[in-house]
Formats: structure tokens, sequence, C-alpha cells
């Protein structure tokens, strides 16, 4: 096993083990304040930029906390992440509020926040101003239909279901304009999992073509441009991570191209990633329980994809290492799986392991984004615990296991009585 690496040893997370027991995934404090901080850098150039970290890759109180103290917001898309966002006093335009087919009482609690509305549908102009009243700072999501590549996990841009056409964003700011609205921003996402830096660039390119476009024609000034998430993490060992100097370089030509050479600077980027900011910095430990053998070899874990689901949704690698085996060869070949009564619940298929024995410890790579967060407690399995890996090497838990009473905490066996 070459390339990944893991900030720990077997030794220390057997000790964590004495008191948190597999599975539970581990979060890098010290490797995800570095990203943070190289993120921020890489962009310096750019006064009032921001990223807001869409909390949906890790809904976690104390990682956001940590992303806040390098100044990132908080990209929300439904009523708990906004409530995750006010109990951690956040307000105003940290937040982003990027949602779509949205709940009037989510316009309300966005509105009642402070935070900035990205509006996904041209209709929804009207919902809003009829349910929460419009705010004085909007912002539209731009999709650009046939103008751009997509890739496999959104699609093409024409057959994404978010955004506005470019008519329609003519159309929509002209209205705001017209209701007296002053300050203007612009989104598009149309990536995810992106590793070509490029991509970035030209996506800045067709942005801030749009904004001179706007400009010109309705007399409106832009304050920002948000970019999106989208940015990709290395899963295997043969990518490459996005250069994000590459990525900043590009936007910033474009930014001289069409940004100050039309007098419209200055223009705040601002991005909403979520999984290159915690992606990689998470790890599910998970330990082996039993090894089958059939028409194919099996190592079952005493996790499922329940605790990581995207393996099973869209074939996604996850990287594995059977701790203590770093340096033994991997000459066997294994479907890793987990326990639901679902065959595809597994988390590798014919993967080339170390020989692996029941109680060896699995740590599955990059599971710090849309992993935890995309638990479910299908055929009864509870969400596993949260912990923290502090700069200083002390173990913290951020998040307690479910148990038992949580999972029956919604059903009311009382009532039972009356169906006699
Ligand atoms: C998911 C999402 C993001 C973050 O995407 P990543 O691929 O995690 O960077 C940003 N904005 C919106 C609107 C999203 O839905």
């Amino acid at each position: 096993m070459i390339g990944k690496k893991l900030p720990f040893t077997k030794e220390q997370i057997e000790k964590v083990i004495e008191s948190h027991p597999t599975p539970f995934h581990i979060y890098d404090e010290k490797a995800m304040m570095d990203y943070a901080r190289y993120f921020n850098e890489s962009f310096a150039w750019n006064e009032g930029f921001k990223e807001y970290y869409a909390i949906k890759a890790a809904p976690n109180p104390y990682l956001m906390k940590l992303l806040r103290q390098e100044n990132f917001g908080i990209d929300c898309s439904s009523m708990a992440e906004l409530v995750l966002a006010e109990r951690l006093g956040m307000r105003g335009e940290e937040i982003m509020f990027t949602s779509n087919d949205t709940p009037a009482y989510e316009f309300q609690k966005a509105m009642e926040l402070g935070a900035i509305i990205n509006l996904d549908d041209i209709k929804h102009i009207d919902y809003l101003e009829q349910h929460a009243g419009i705010p004085e700072l909007v912002c539209f999501r731009y999709n650009p239909g046939a103008l751009k590549e997509g890739n496999i996990i959104i699609g093409n841009p024409e057959d994404s279901k978010y955004g506005f056409t470019r008519d329609q964003l003519f159309e929509g700011y002209k209205r705001l304009a017209a209701k007296g609205v002053k300050r203007f921003g612009i989104h598009t996402m149309v990536a995810s999992n992106e590793l070509d830096a490029h991509y970035f660039v030209e996506t800045a390119d067709i942005i801030f073509d749009t904004i001179v476009d706007l400009s010109k024609e309705l007399g409106i000034r832009f304050e920002f441009a948000n970019l999106g998430g989208g940015i990709g993490i290395p899963y295997k060992n043969e990518h490459k991570p996005v250069d994000l100097k590459i990525v900043s370089d590009g936007i910033r030509e474009r930014y001289e191209k069409y940004i100050v050479a039309n007098g419209l600077d200055p223009l705040k980027i601002f991005f909403e990633s979520g999984r290159a900011i915690t992606g990689p910095y998470g790890y599910l430990v998970s330990e082996v329980l039993h090894i089958k053998e059939t028409y194919k070899k099996y190592a079952g874990l005493d996790s499922c994809m329940a605790n990581l689901m995207r393996p099973a949704l869209y074939g996604a690698y996850h990287h594995i290492t059977v701790l203590g085996k770093e340096k033994s060869s991997c000459n066997t070949l294994y479907d890793v799986t987990g326990s639901l009564c679902e065959n595809n619940d597994k988390f590798a298929i014919n993967r080339l392991l170390p020989e692996v024995e029941p109680g060896d410890l699995v740590v599955l790579h990059d599971t710090g984004a849309h992993g935890h967060s995309m638990g479910f407690n299908y055929n009864g399995k509870l969400r596993s615990a949260e912990l923290l890996l502090r700069e200083n090497g002390e173990v913290v838990q951020i998040r307690r296991a479910e148990t038992l009473e949580d999972y029956f905490a919604t059903l009311d066996f009382g009532g039972l009585k009356d169906f006699e």
C-alpha cells in the first residue's frame, strides 16, 4: 500500500478503542486546518474572499467551529443546517442559504438569520416575497446549460434540476432591481468531485462573462461571484489533489480580463466547498468480524453502508488500510462487506488486501465528507460516534454513537393497546 498515509498508528487506535468501540469516524484536526489555511492563502489576492463550508459534508458543530477560526462561513440548504448555524451563533452574511425546492419555513428561517439567500428558481422570487419578504442582498444560481460539460455525479447541466437559465437571470435581476434591491450576487455549481483545476477556471470564465453582460444591460452591480463547490479529492492513490494555485491564478487572470477591464471590481469571490475541506481528513475505523469463503472471499466488518454509503451509492472507491499490515503485500482478493440485508452493502469489490483475519482493524480513507452525514437507520443500524484527533494528539468525542433508545425514540409502543 503506497501513497495513502494515516495520521495515527495501530497502537494509538487500540488505545482509543478502549473507550470508544468501533466503528467510528475520526477526523484529523491539524490536516484539516492546514488545508483551510492553504485554501484562504491561495485566494489572498481577492479582497473579501470567503469559503462557505458546505455543512452537509460533515454537519458537526466542532468541525464548523474550527473552520470558523479560519473565517469560513457556512453553506446551508435545509432547516436543520440553518439551525445548526444558529446554535453556533452564526448570523448574517456568514451564512449562505443555497437550497432548492425550498419550503416557506426555510426561507423564513434564513431571513430571520440574515443569511445570504441564493435562489434556485425564478419563481422563487414571488414565493420568497410572499412568505418571507425580499432581502436587501439576493443571489441567483445560474445553470449554464449546454455551455458547460458536467461530470458523473451532477451530470450535464442541462439535465440538472438546479438553477436559472441565462434568460431567466436577466429577467430575474431586472425584476429585483425594479423592486428596489441594490445588492446582488451570482452563483453556479456545475461540478462534483472534479480533479481538473481548469474546470474551476472555466466556471469563473462563464460567470464573469455573464456578470459583464448583466451589469451592462441592467445597470446593476455585483458584490460577489459564488463559484460553488465540487473540488474533488484524491480518493485513489494515483489521483492528485486539485492545485489551488492553478485555480487561483486562472481565476485571477479572468478577473482582470472581465471584471477589472470593465470597471466592475471589486468583486468578492466565494466558494462553497464541502468535500475538499474535510473529506481527506476523516477515516472510518472498523473491525473485521468474519472472513467468509464461498465463490469469493469476504471480509465482513462491524460497520456497514449506513456508516459510509458512497461505495454502494456511486460505486465510489475508498482506500482501505489494514492497521499493522501496512507493509504486507496486498495478495488476497476480497469483497469488503457490511451486515445489511442488501447485496450492495460492500465497501469494496475485488480489492487486493493483505491476508485479513477476524479482529484486524481496518481504516477506510477519505470519509470526512458525505461519510457519517449520509448515515441512515435502515435495518435498524445505528449511526456511529465521531471523534476528533486534536493537534496535540489527544482524541475527543465530538458526537456520541446512537443508541437503541435513539432508534426507538420516535416509536410509541404504549398506543398498541388500542389495536388489540
Ligand atoms: C453539495 C453542495 C456543495 C458542496 O459540494 P462539494 O462537492 O462537497 O464541494 C456546495 N454547494 C451546494 C449548493 C451543494 O449542494
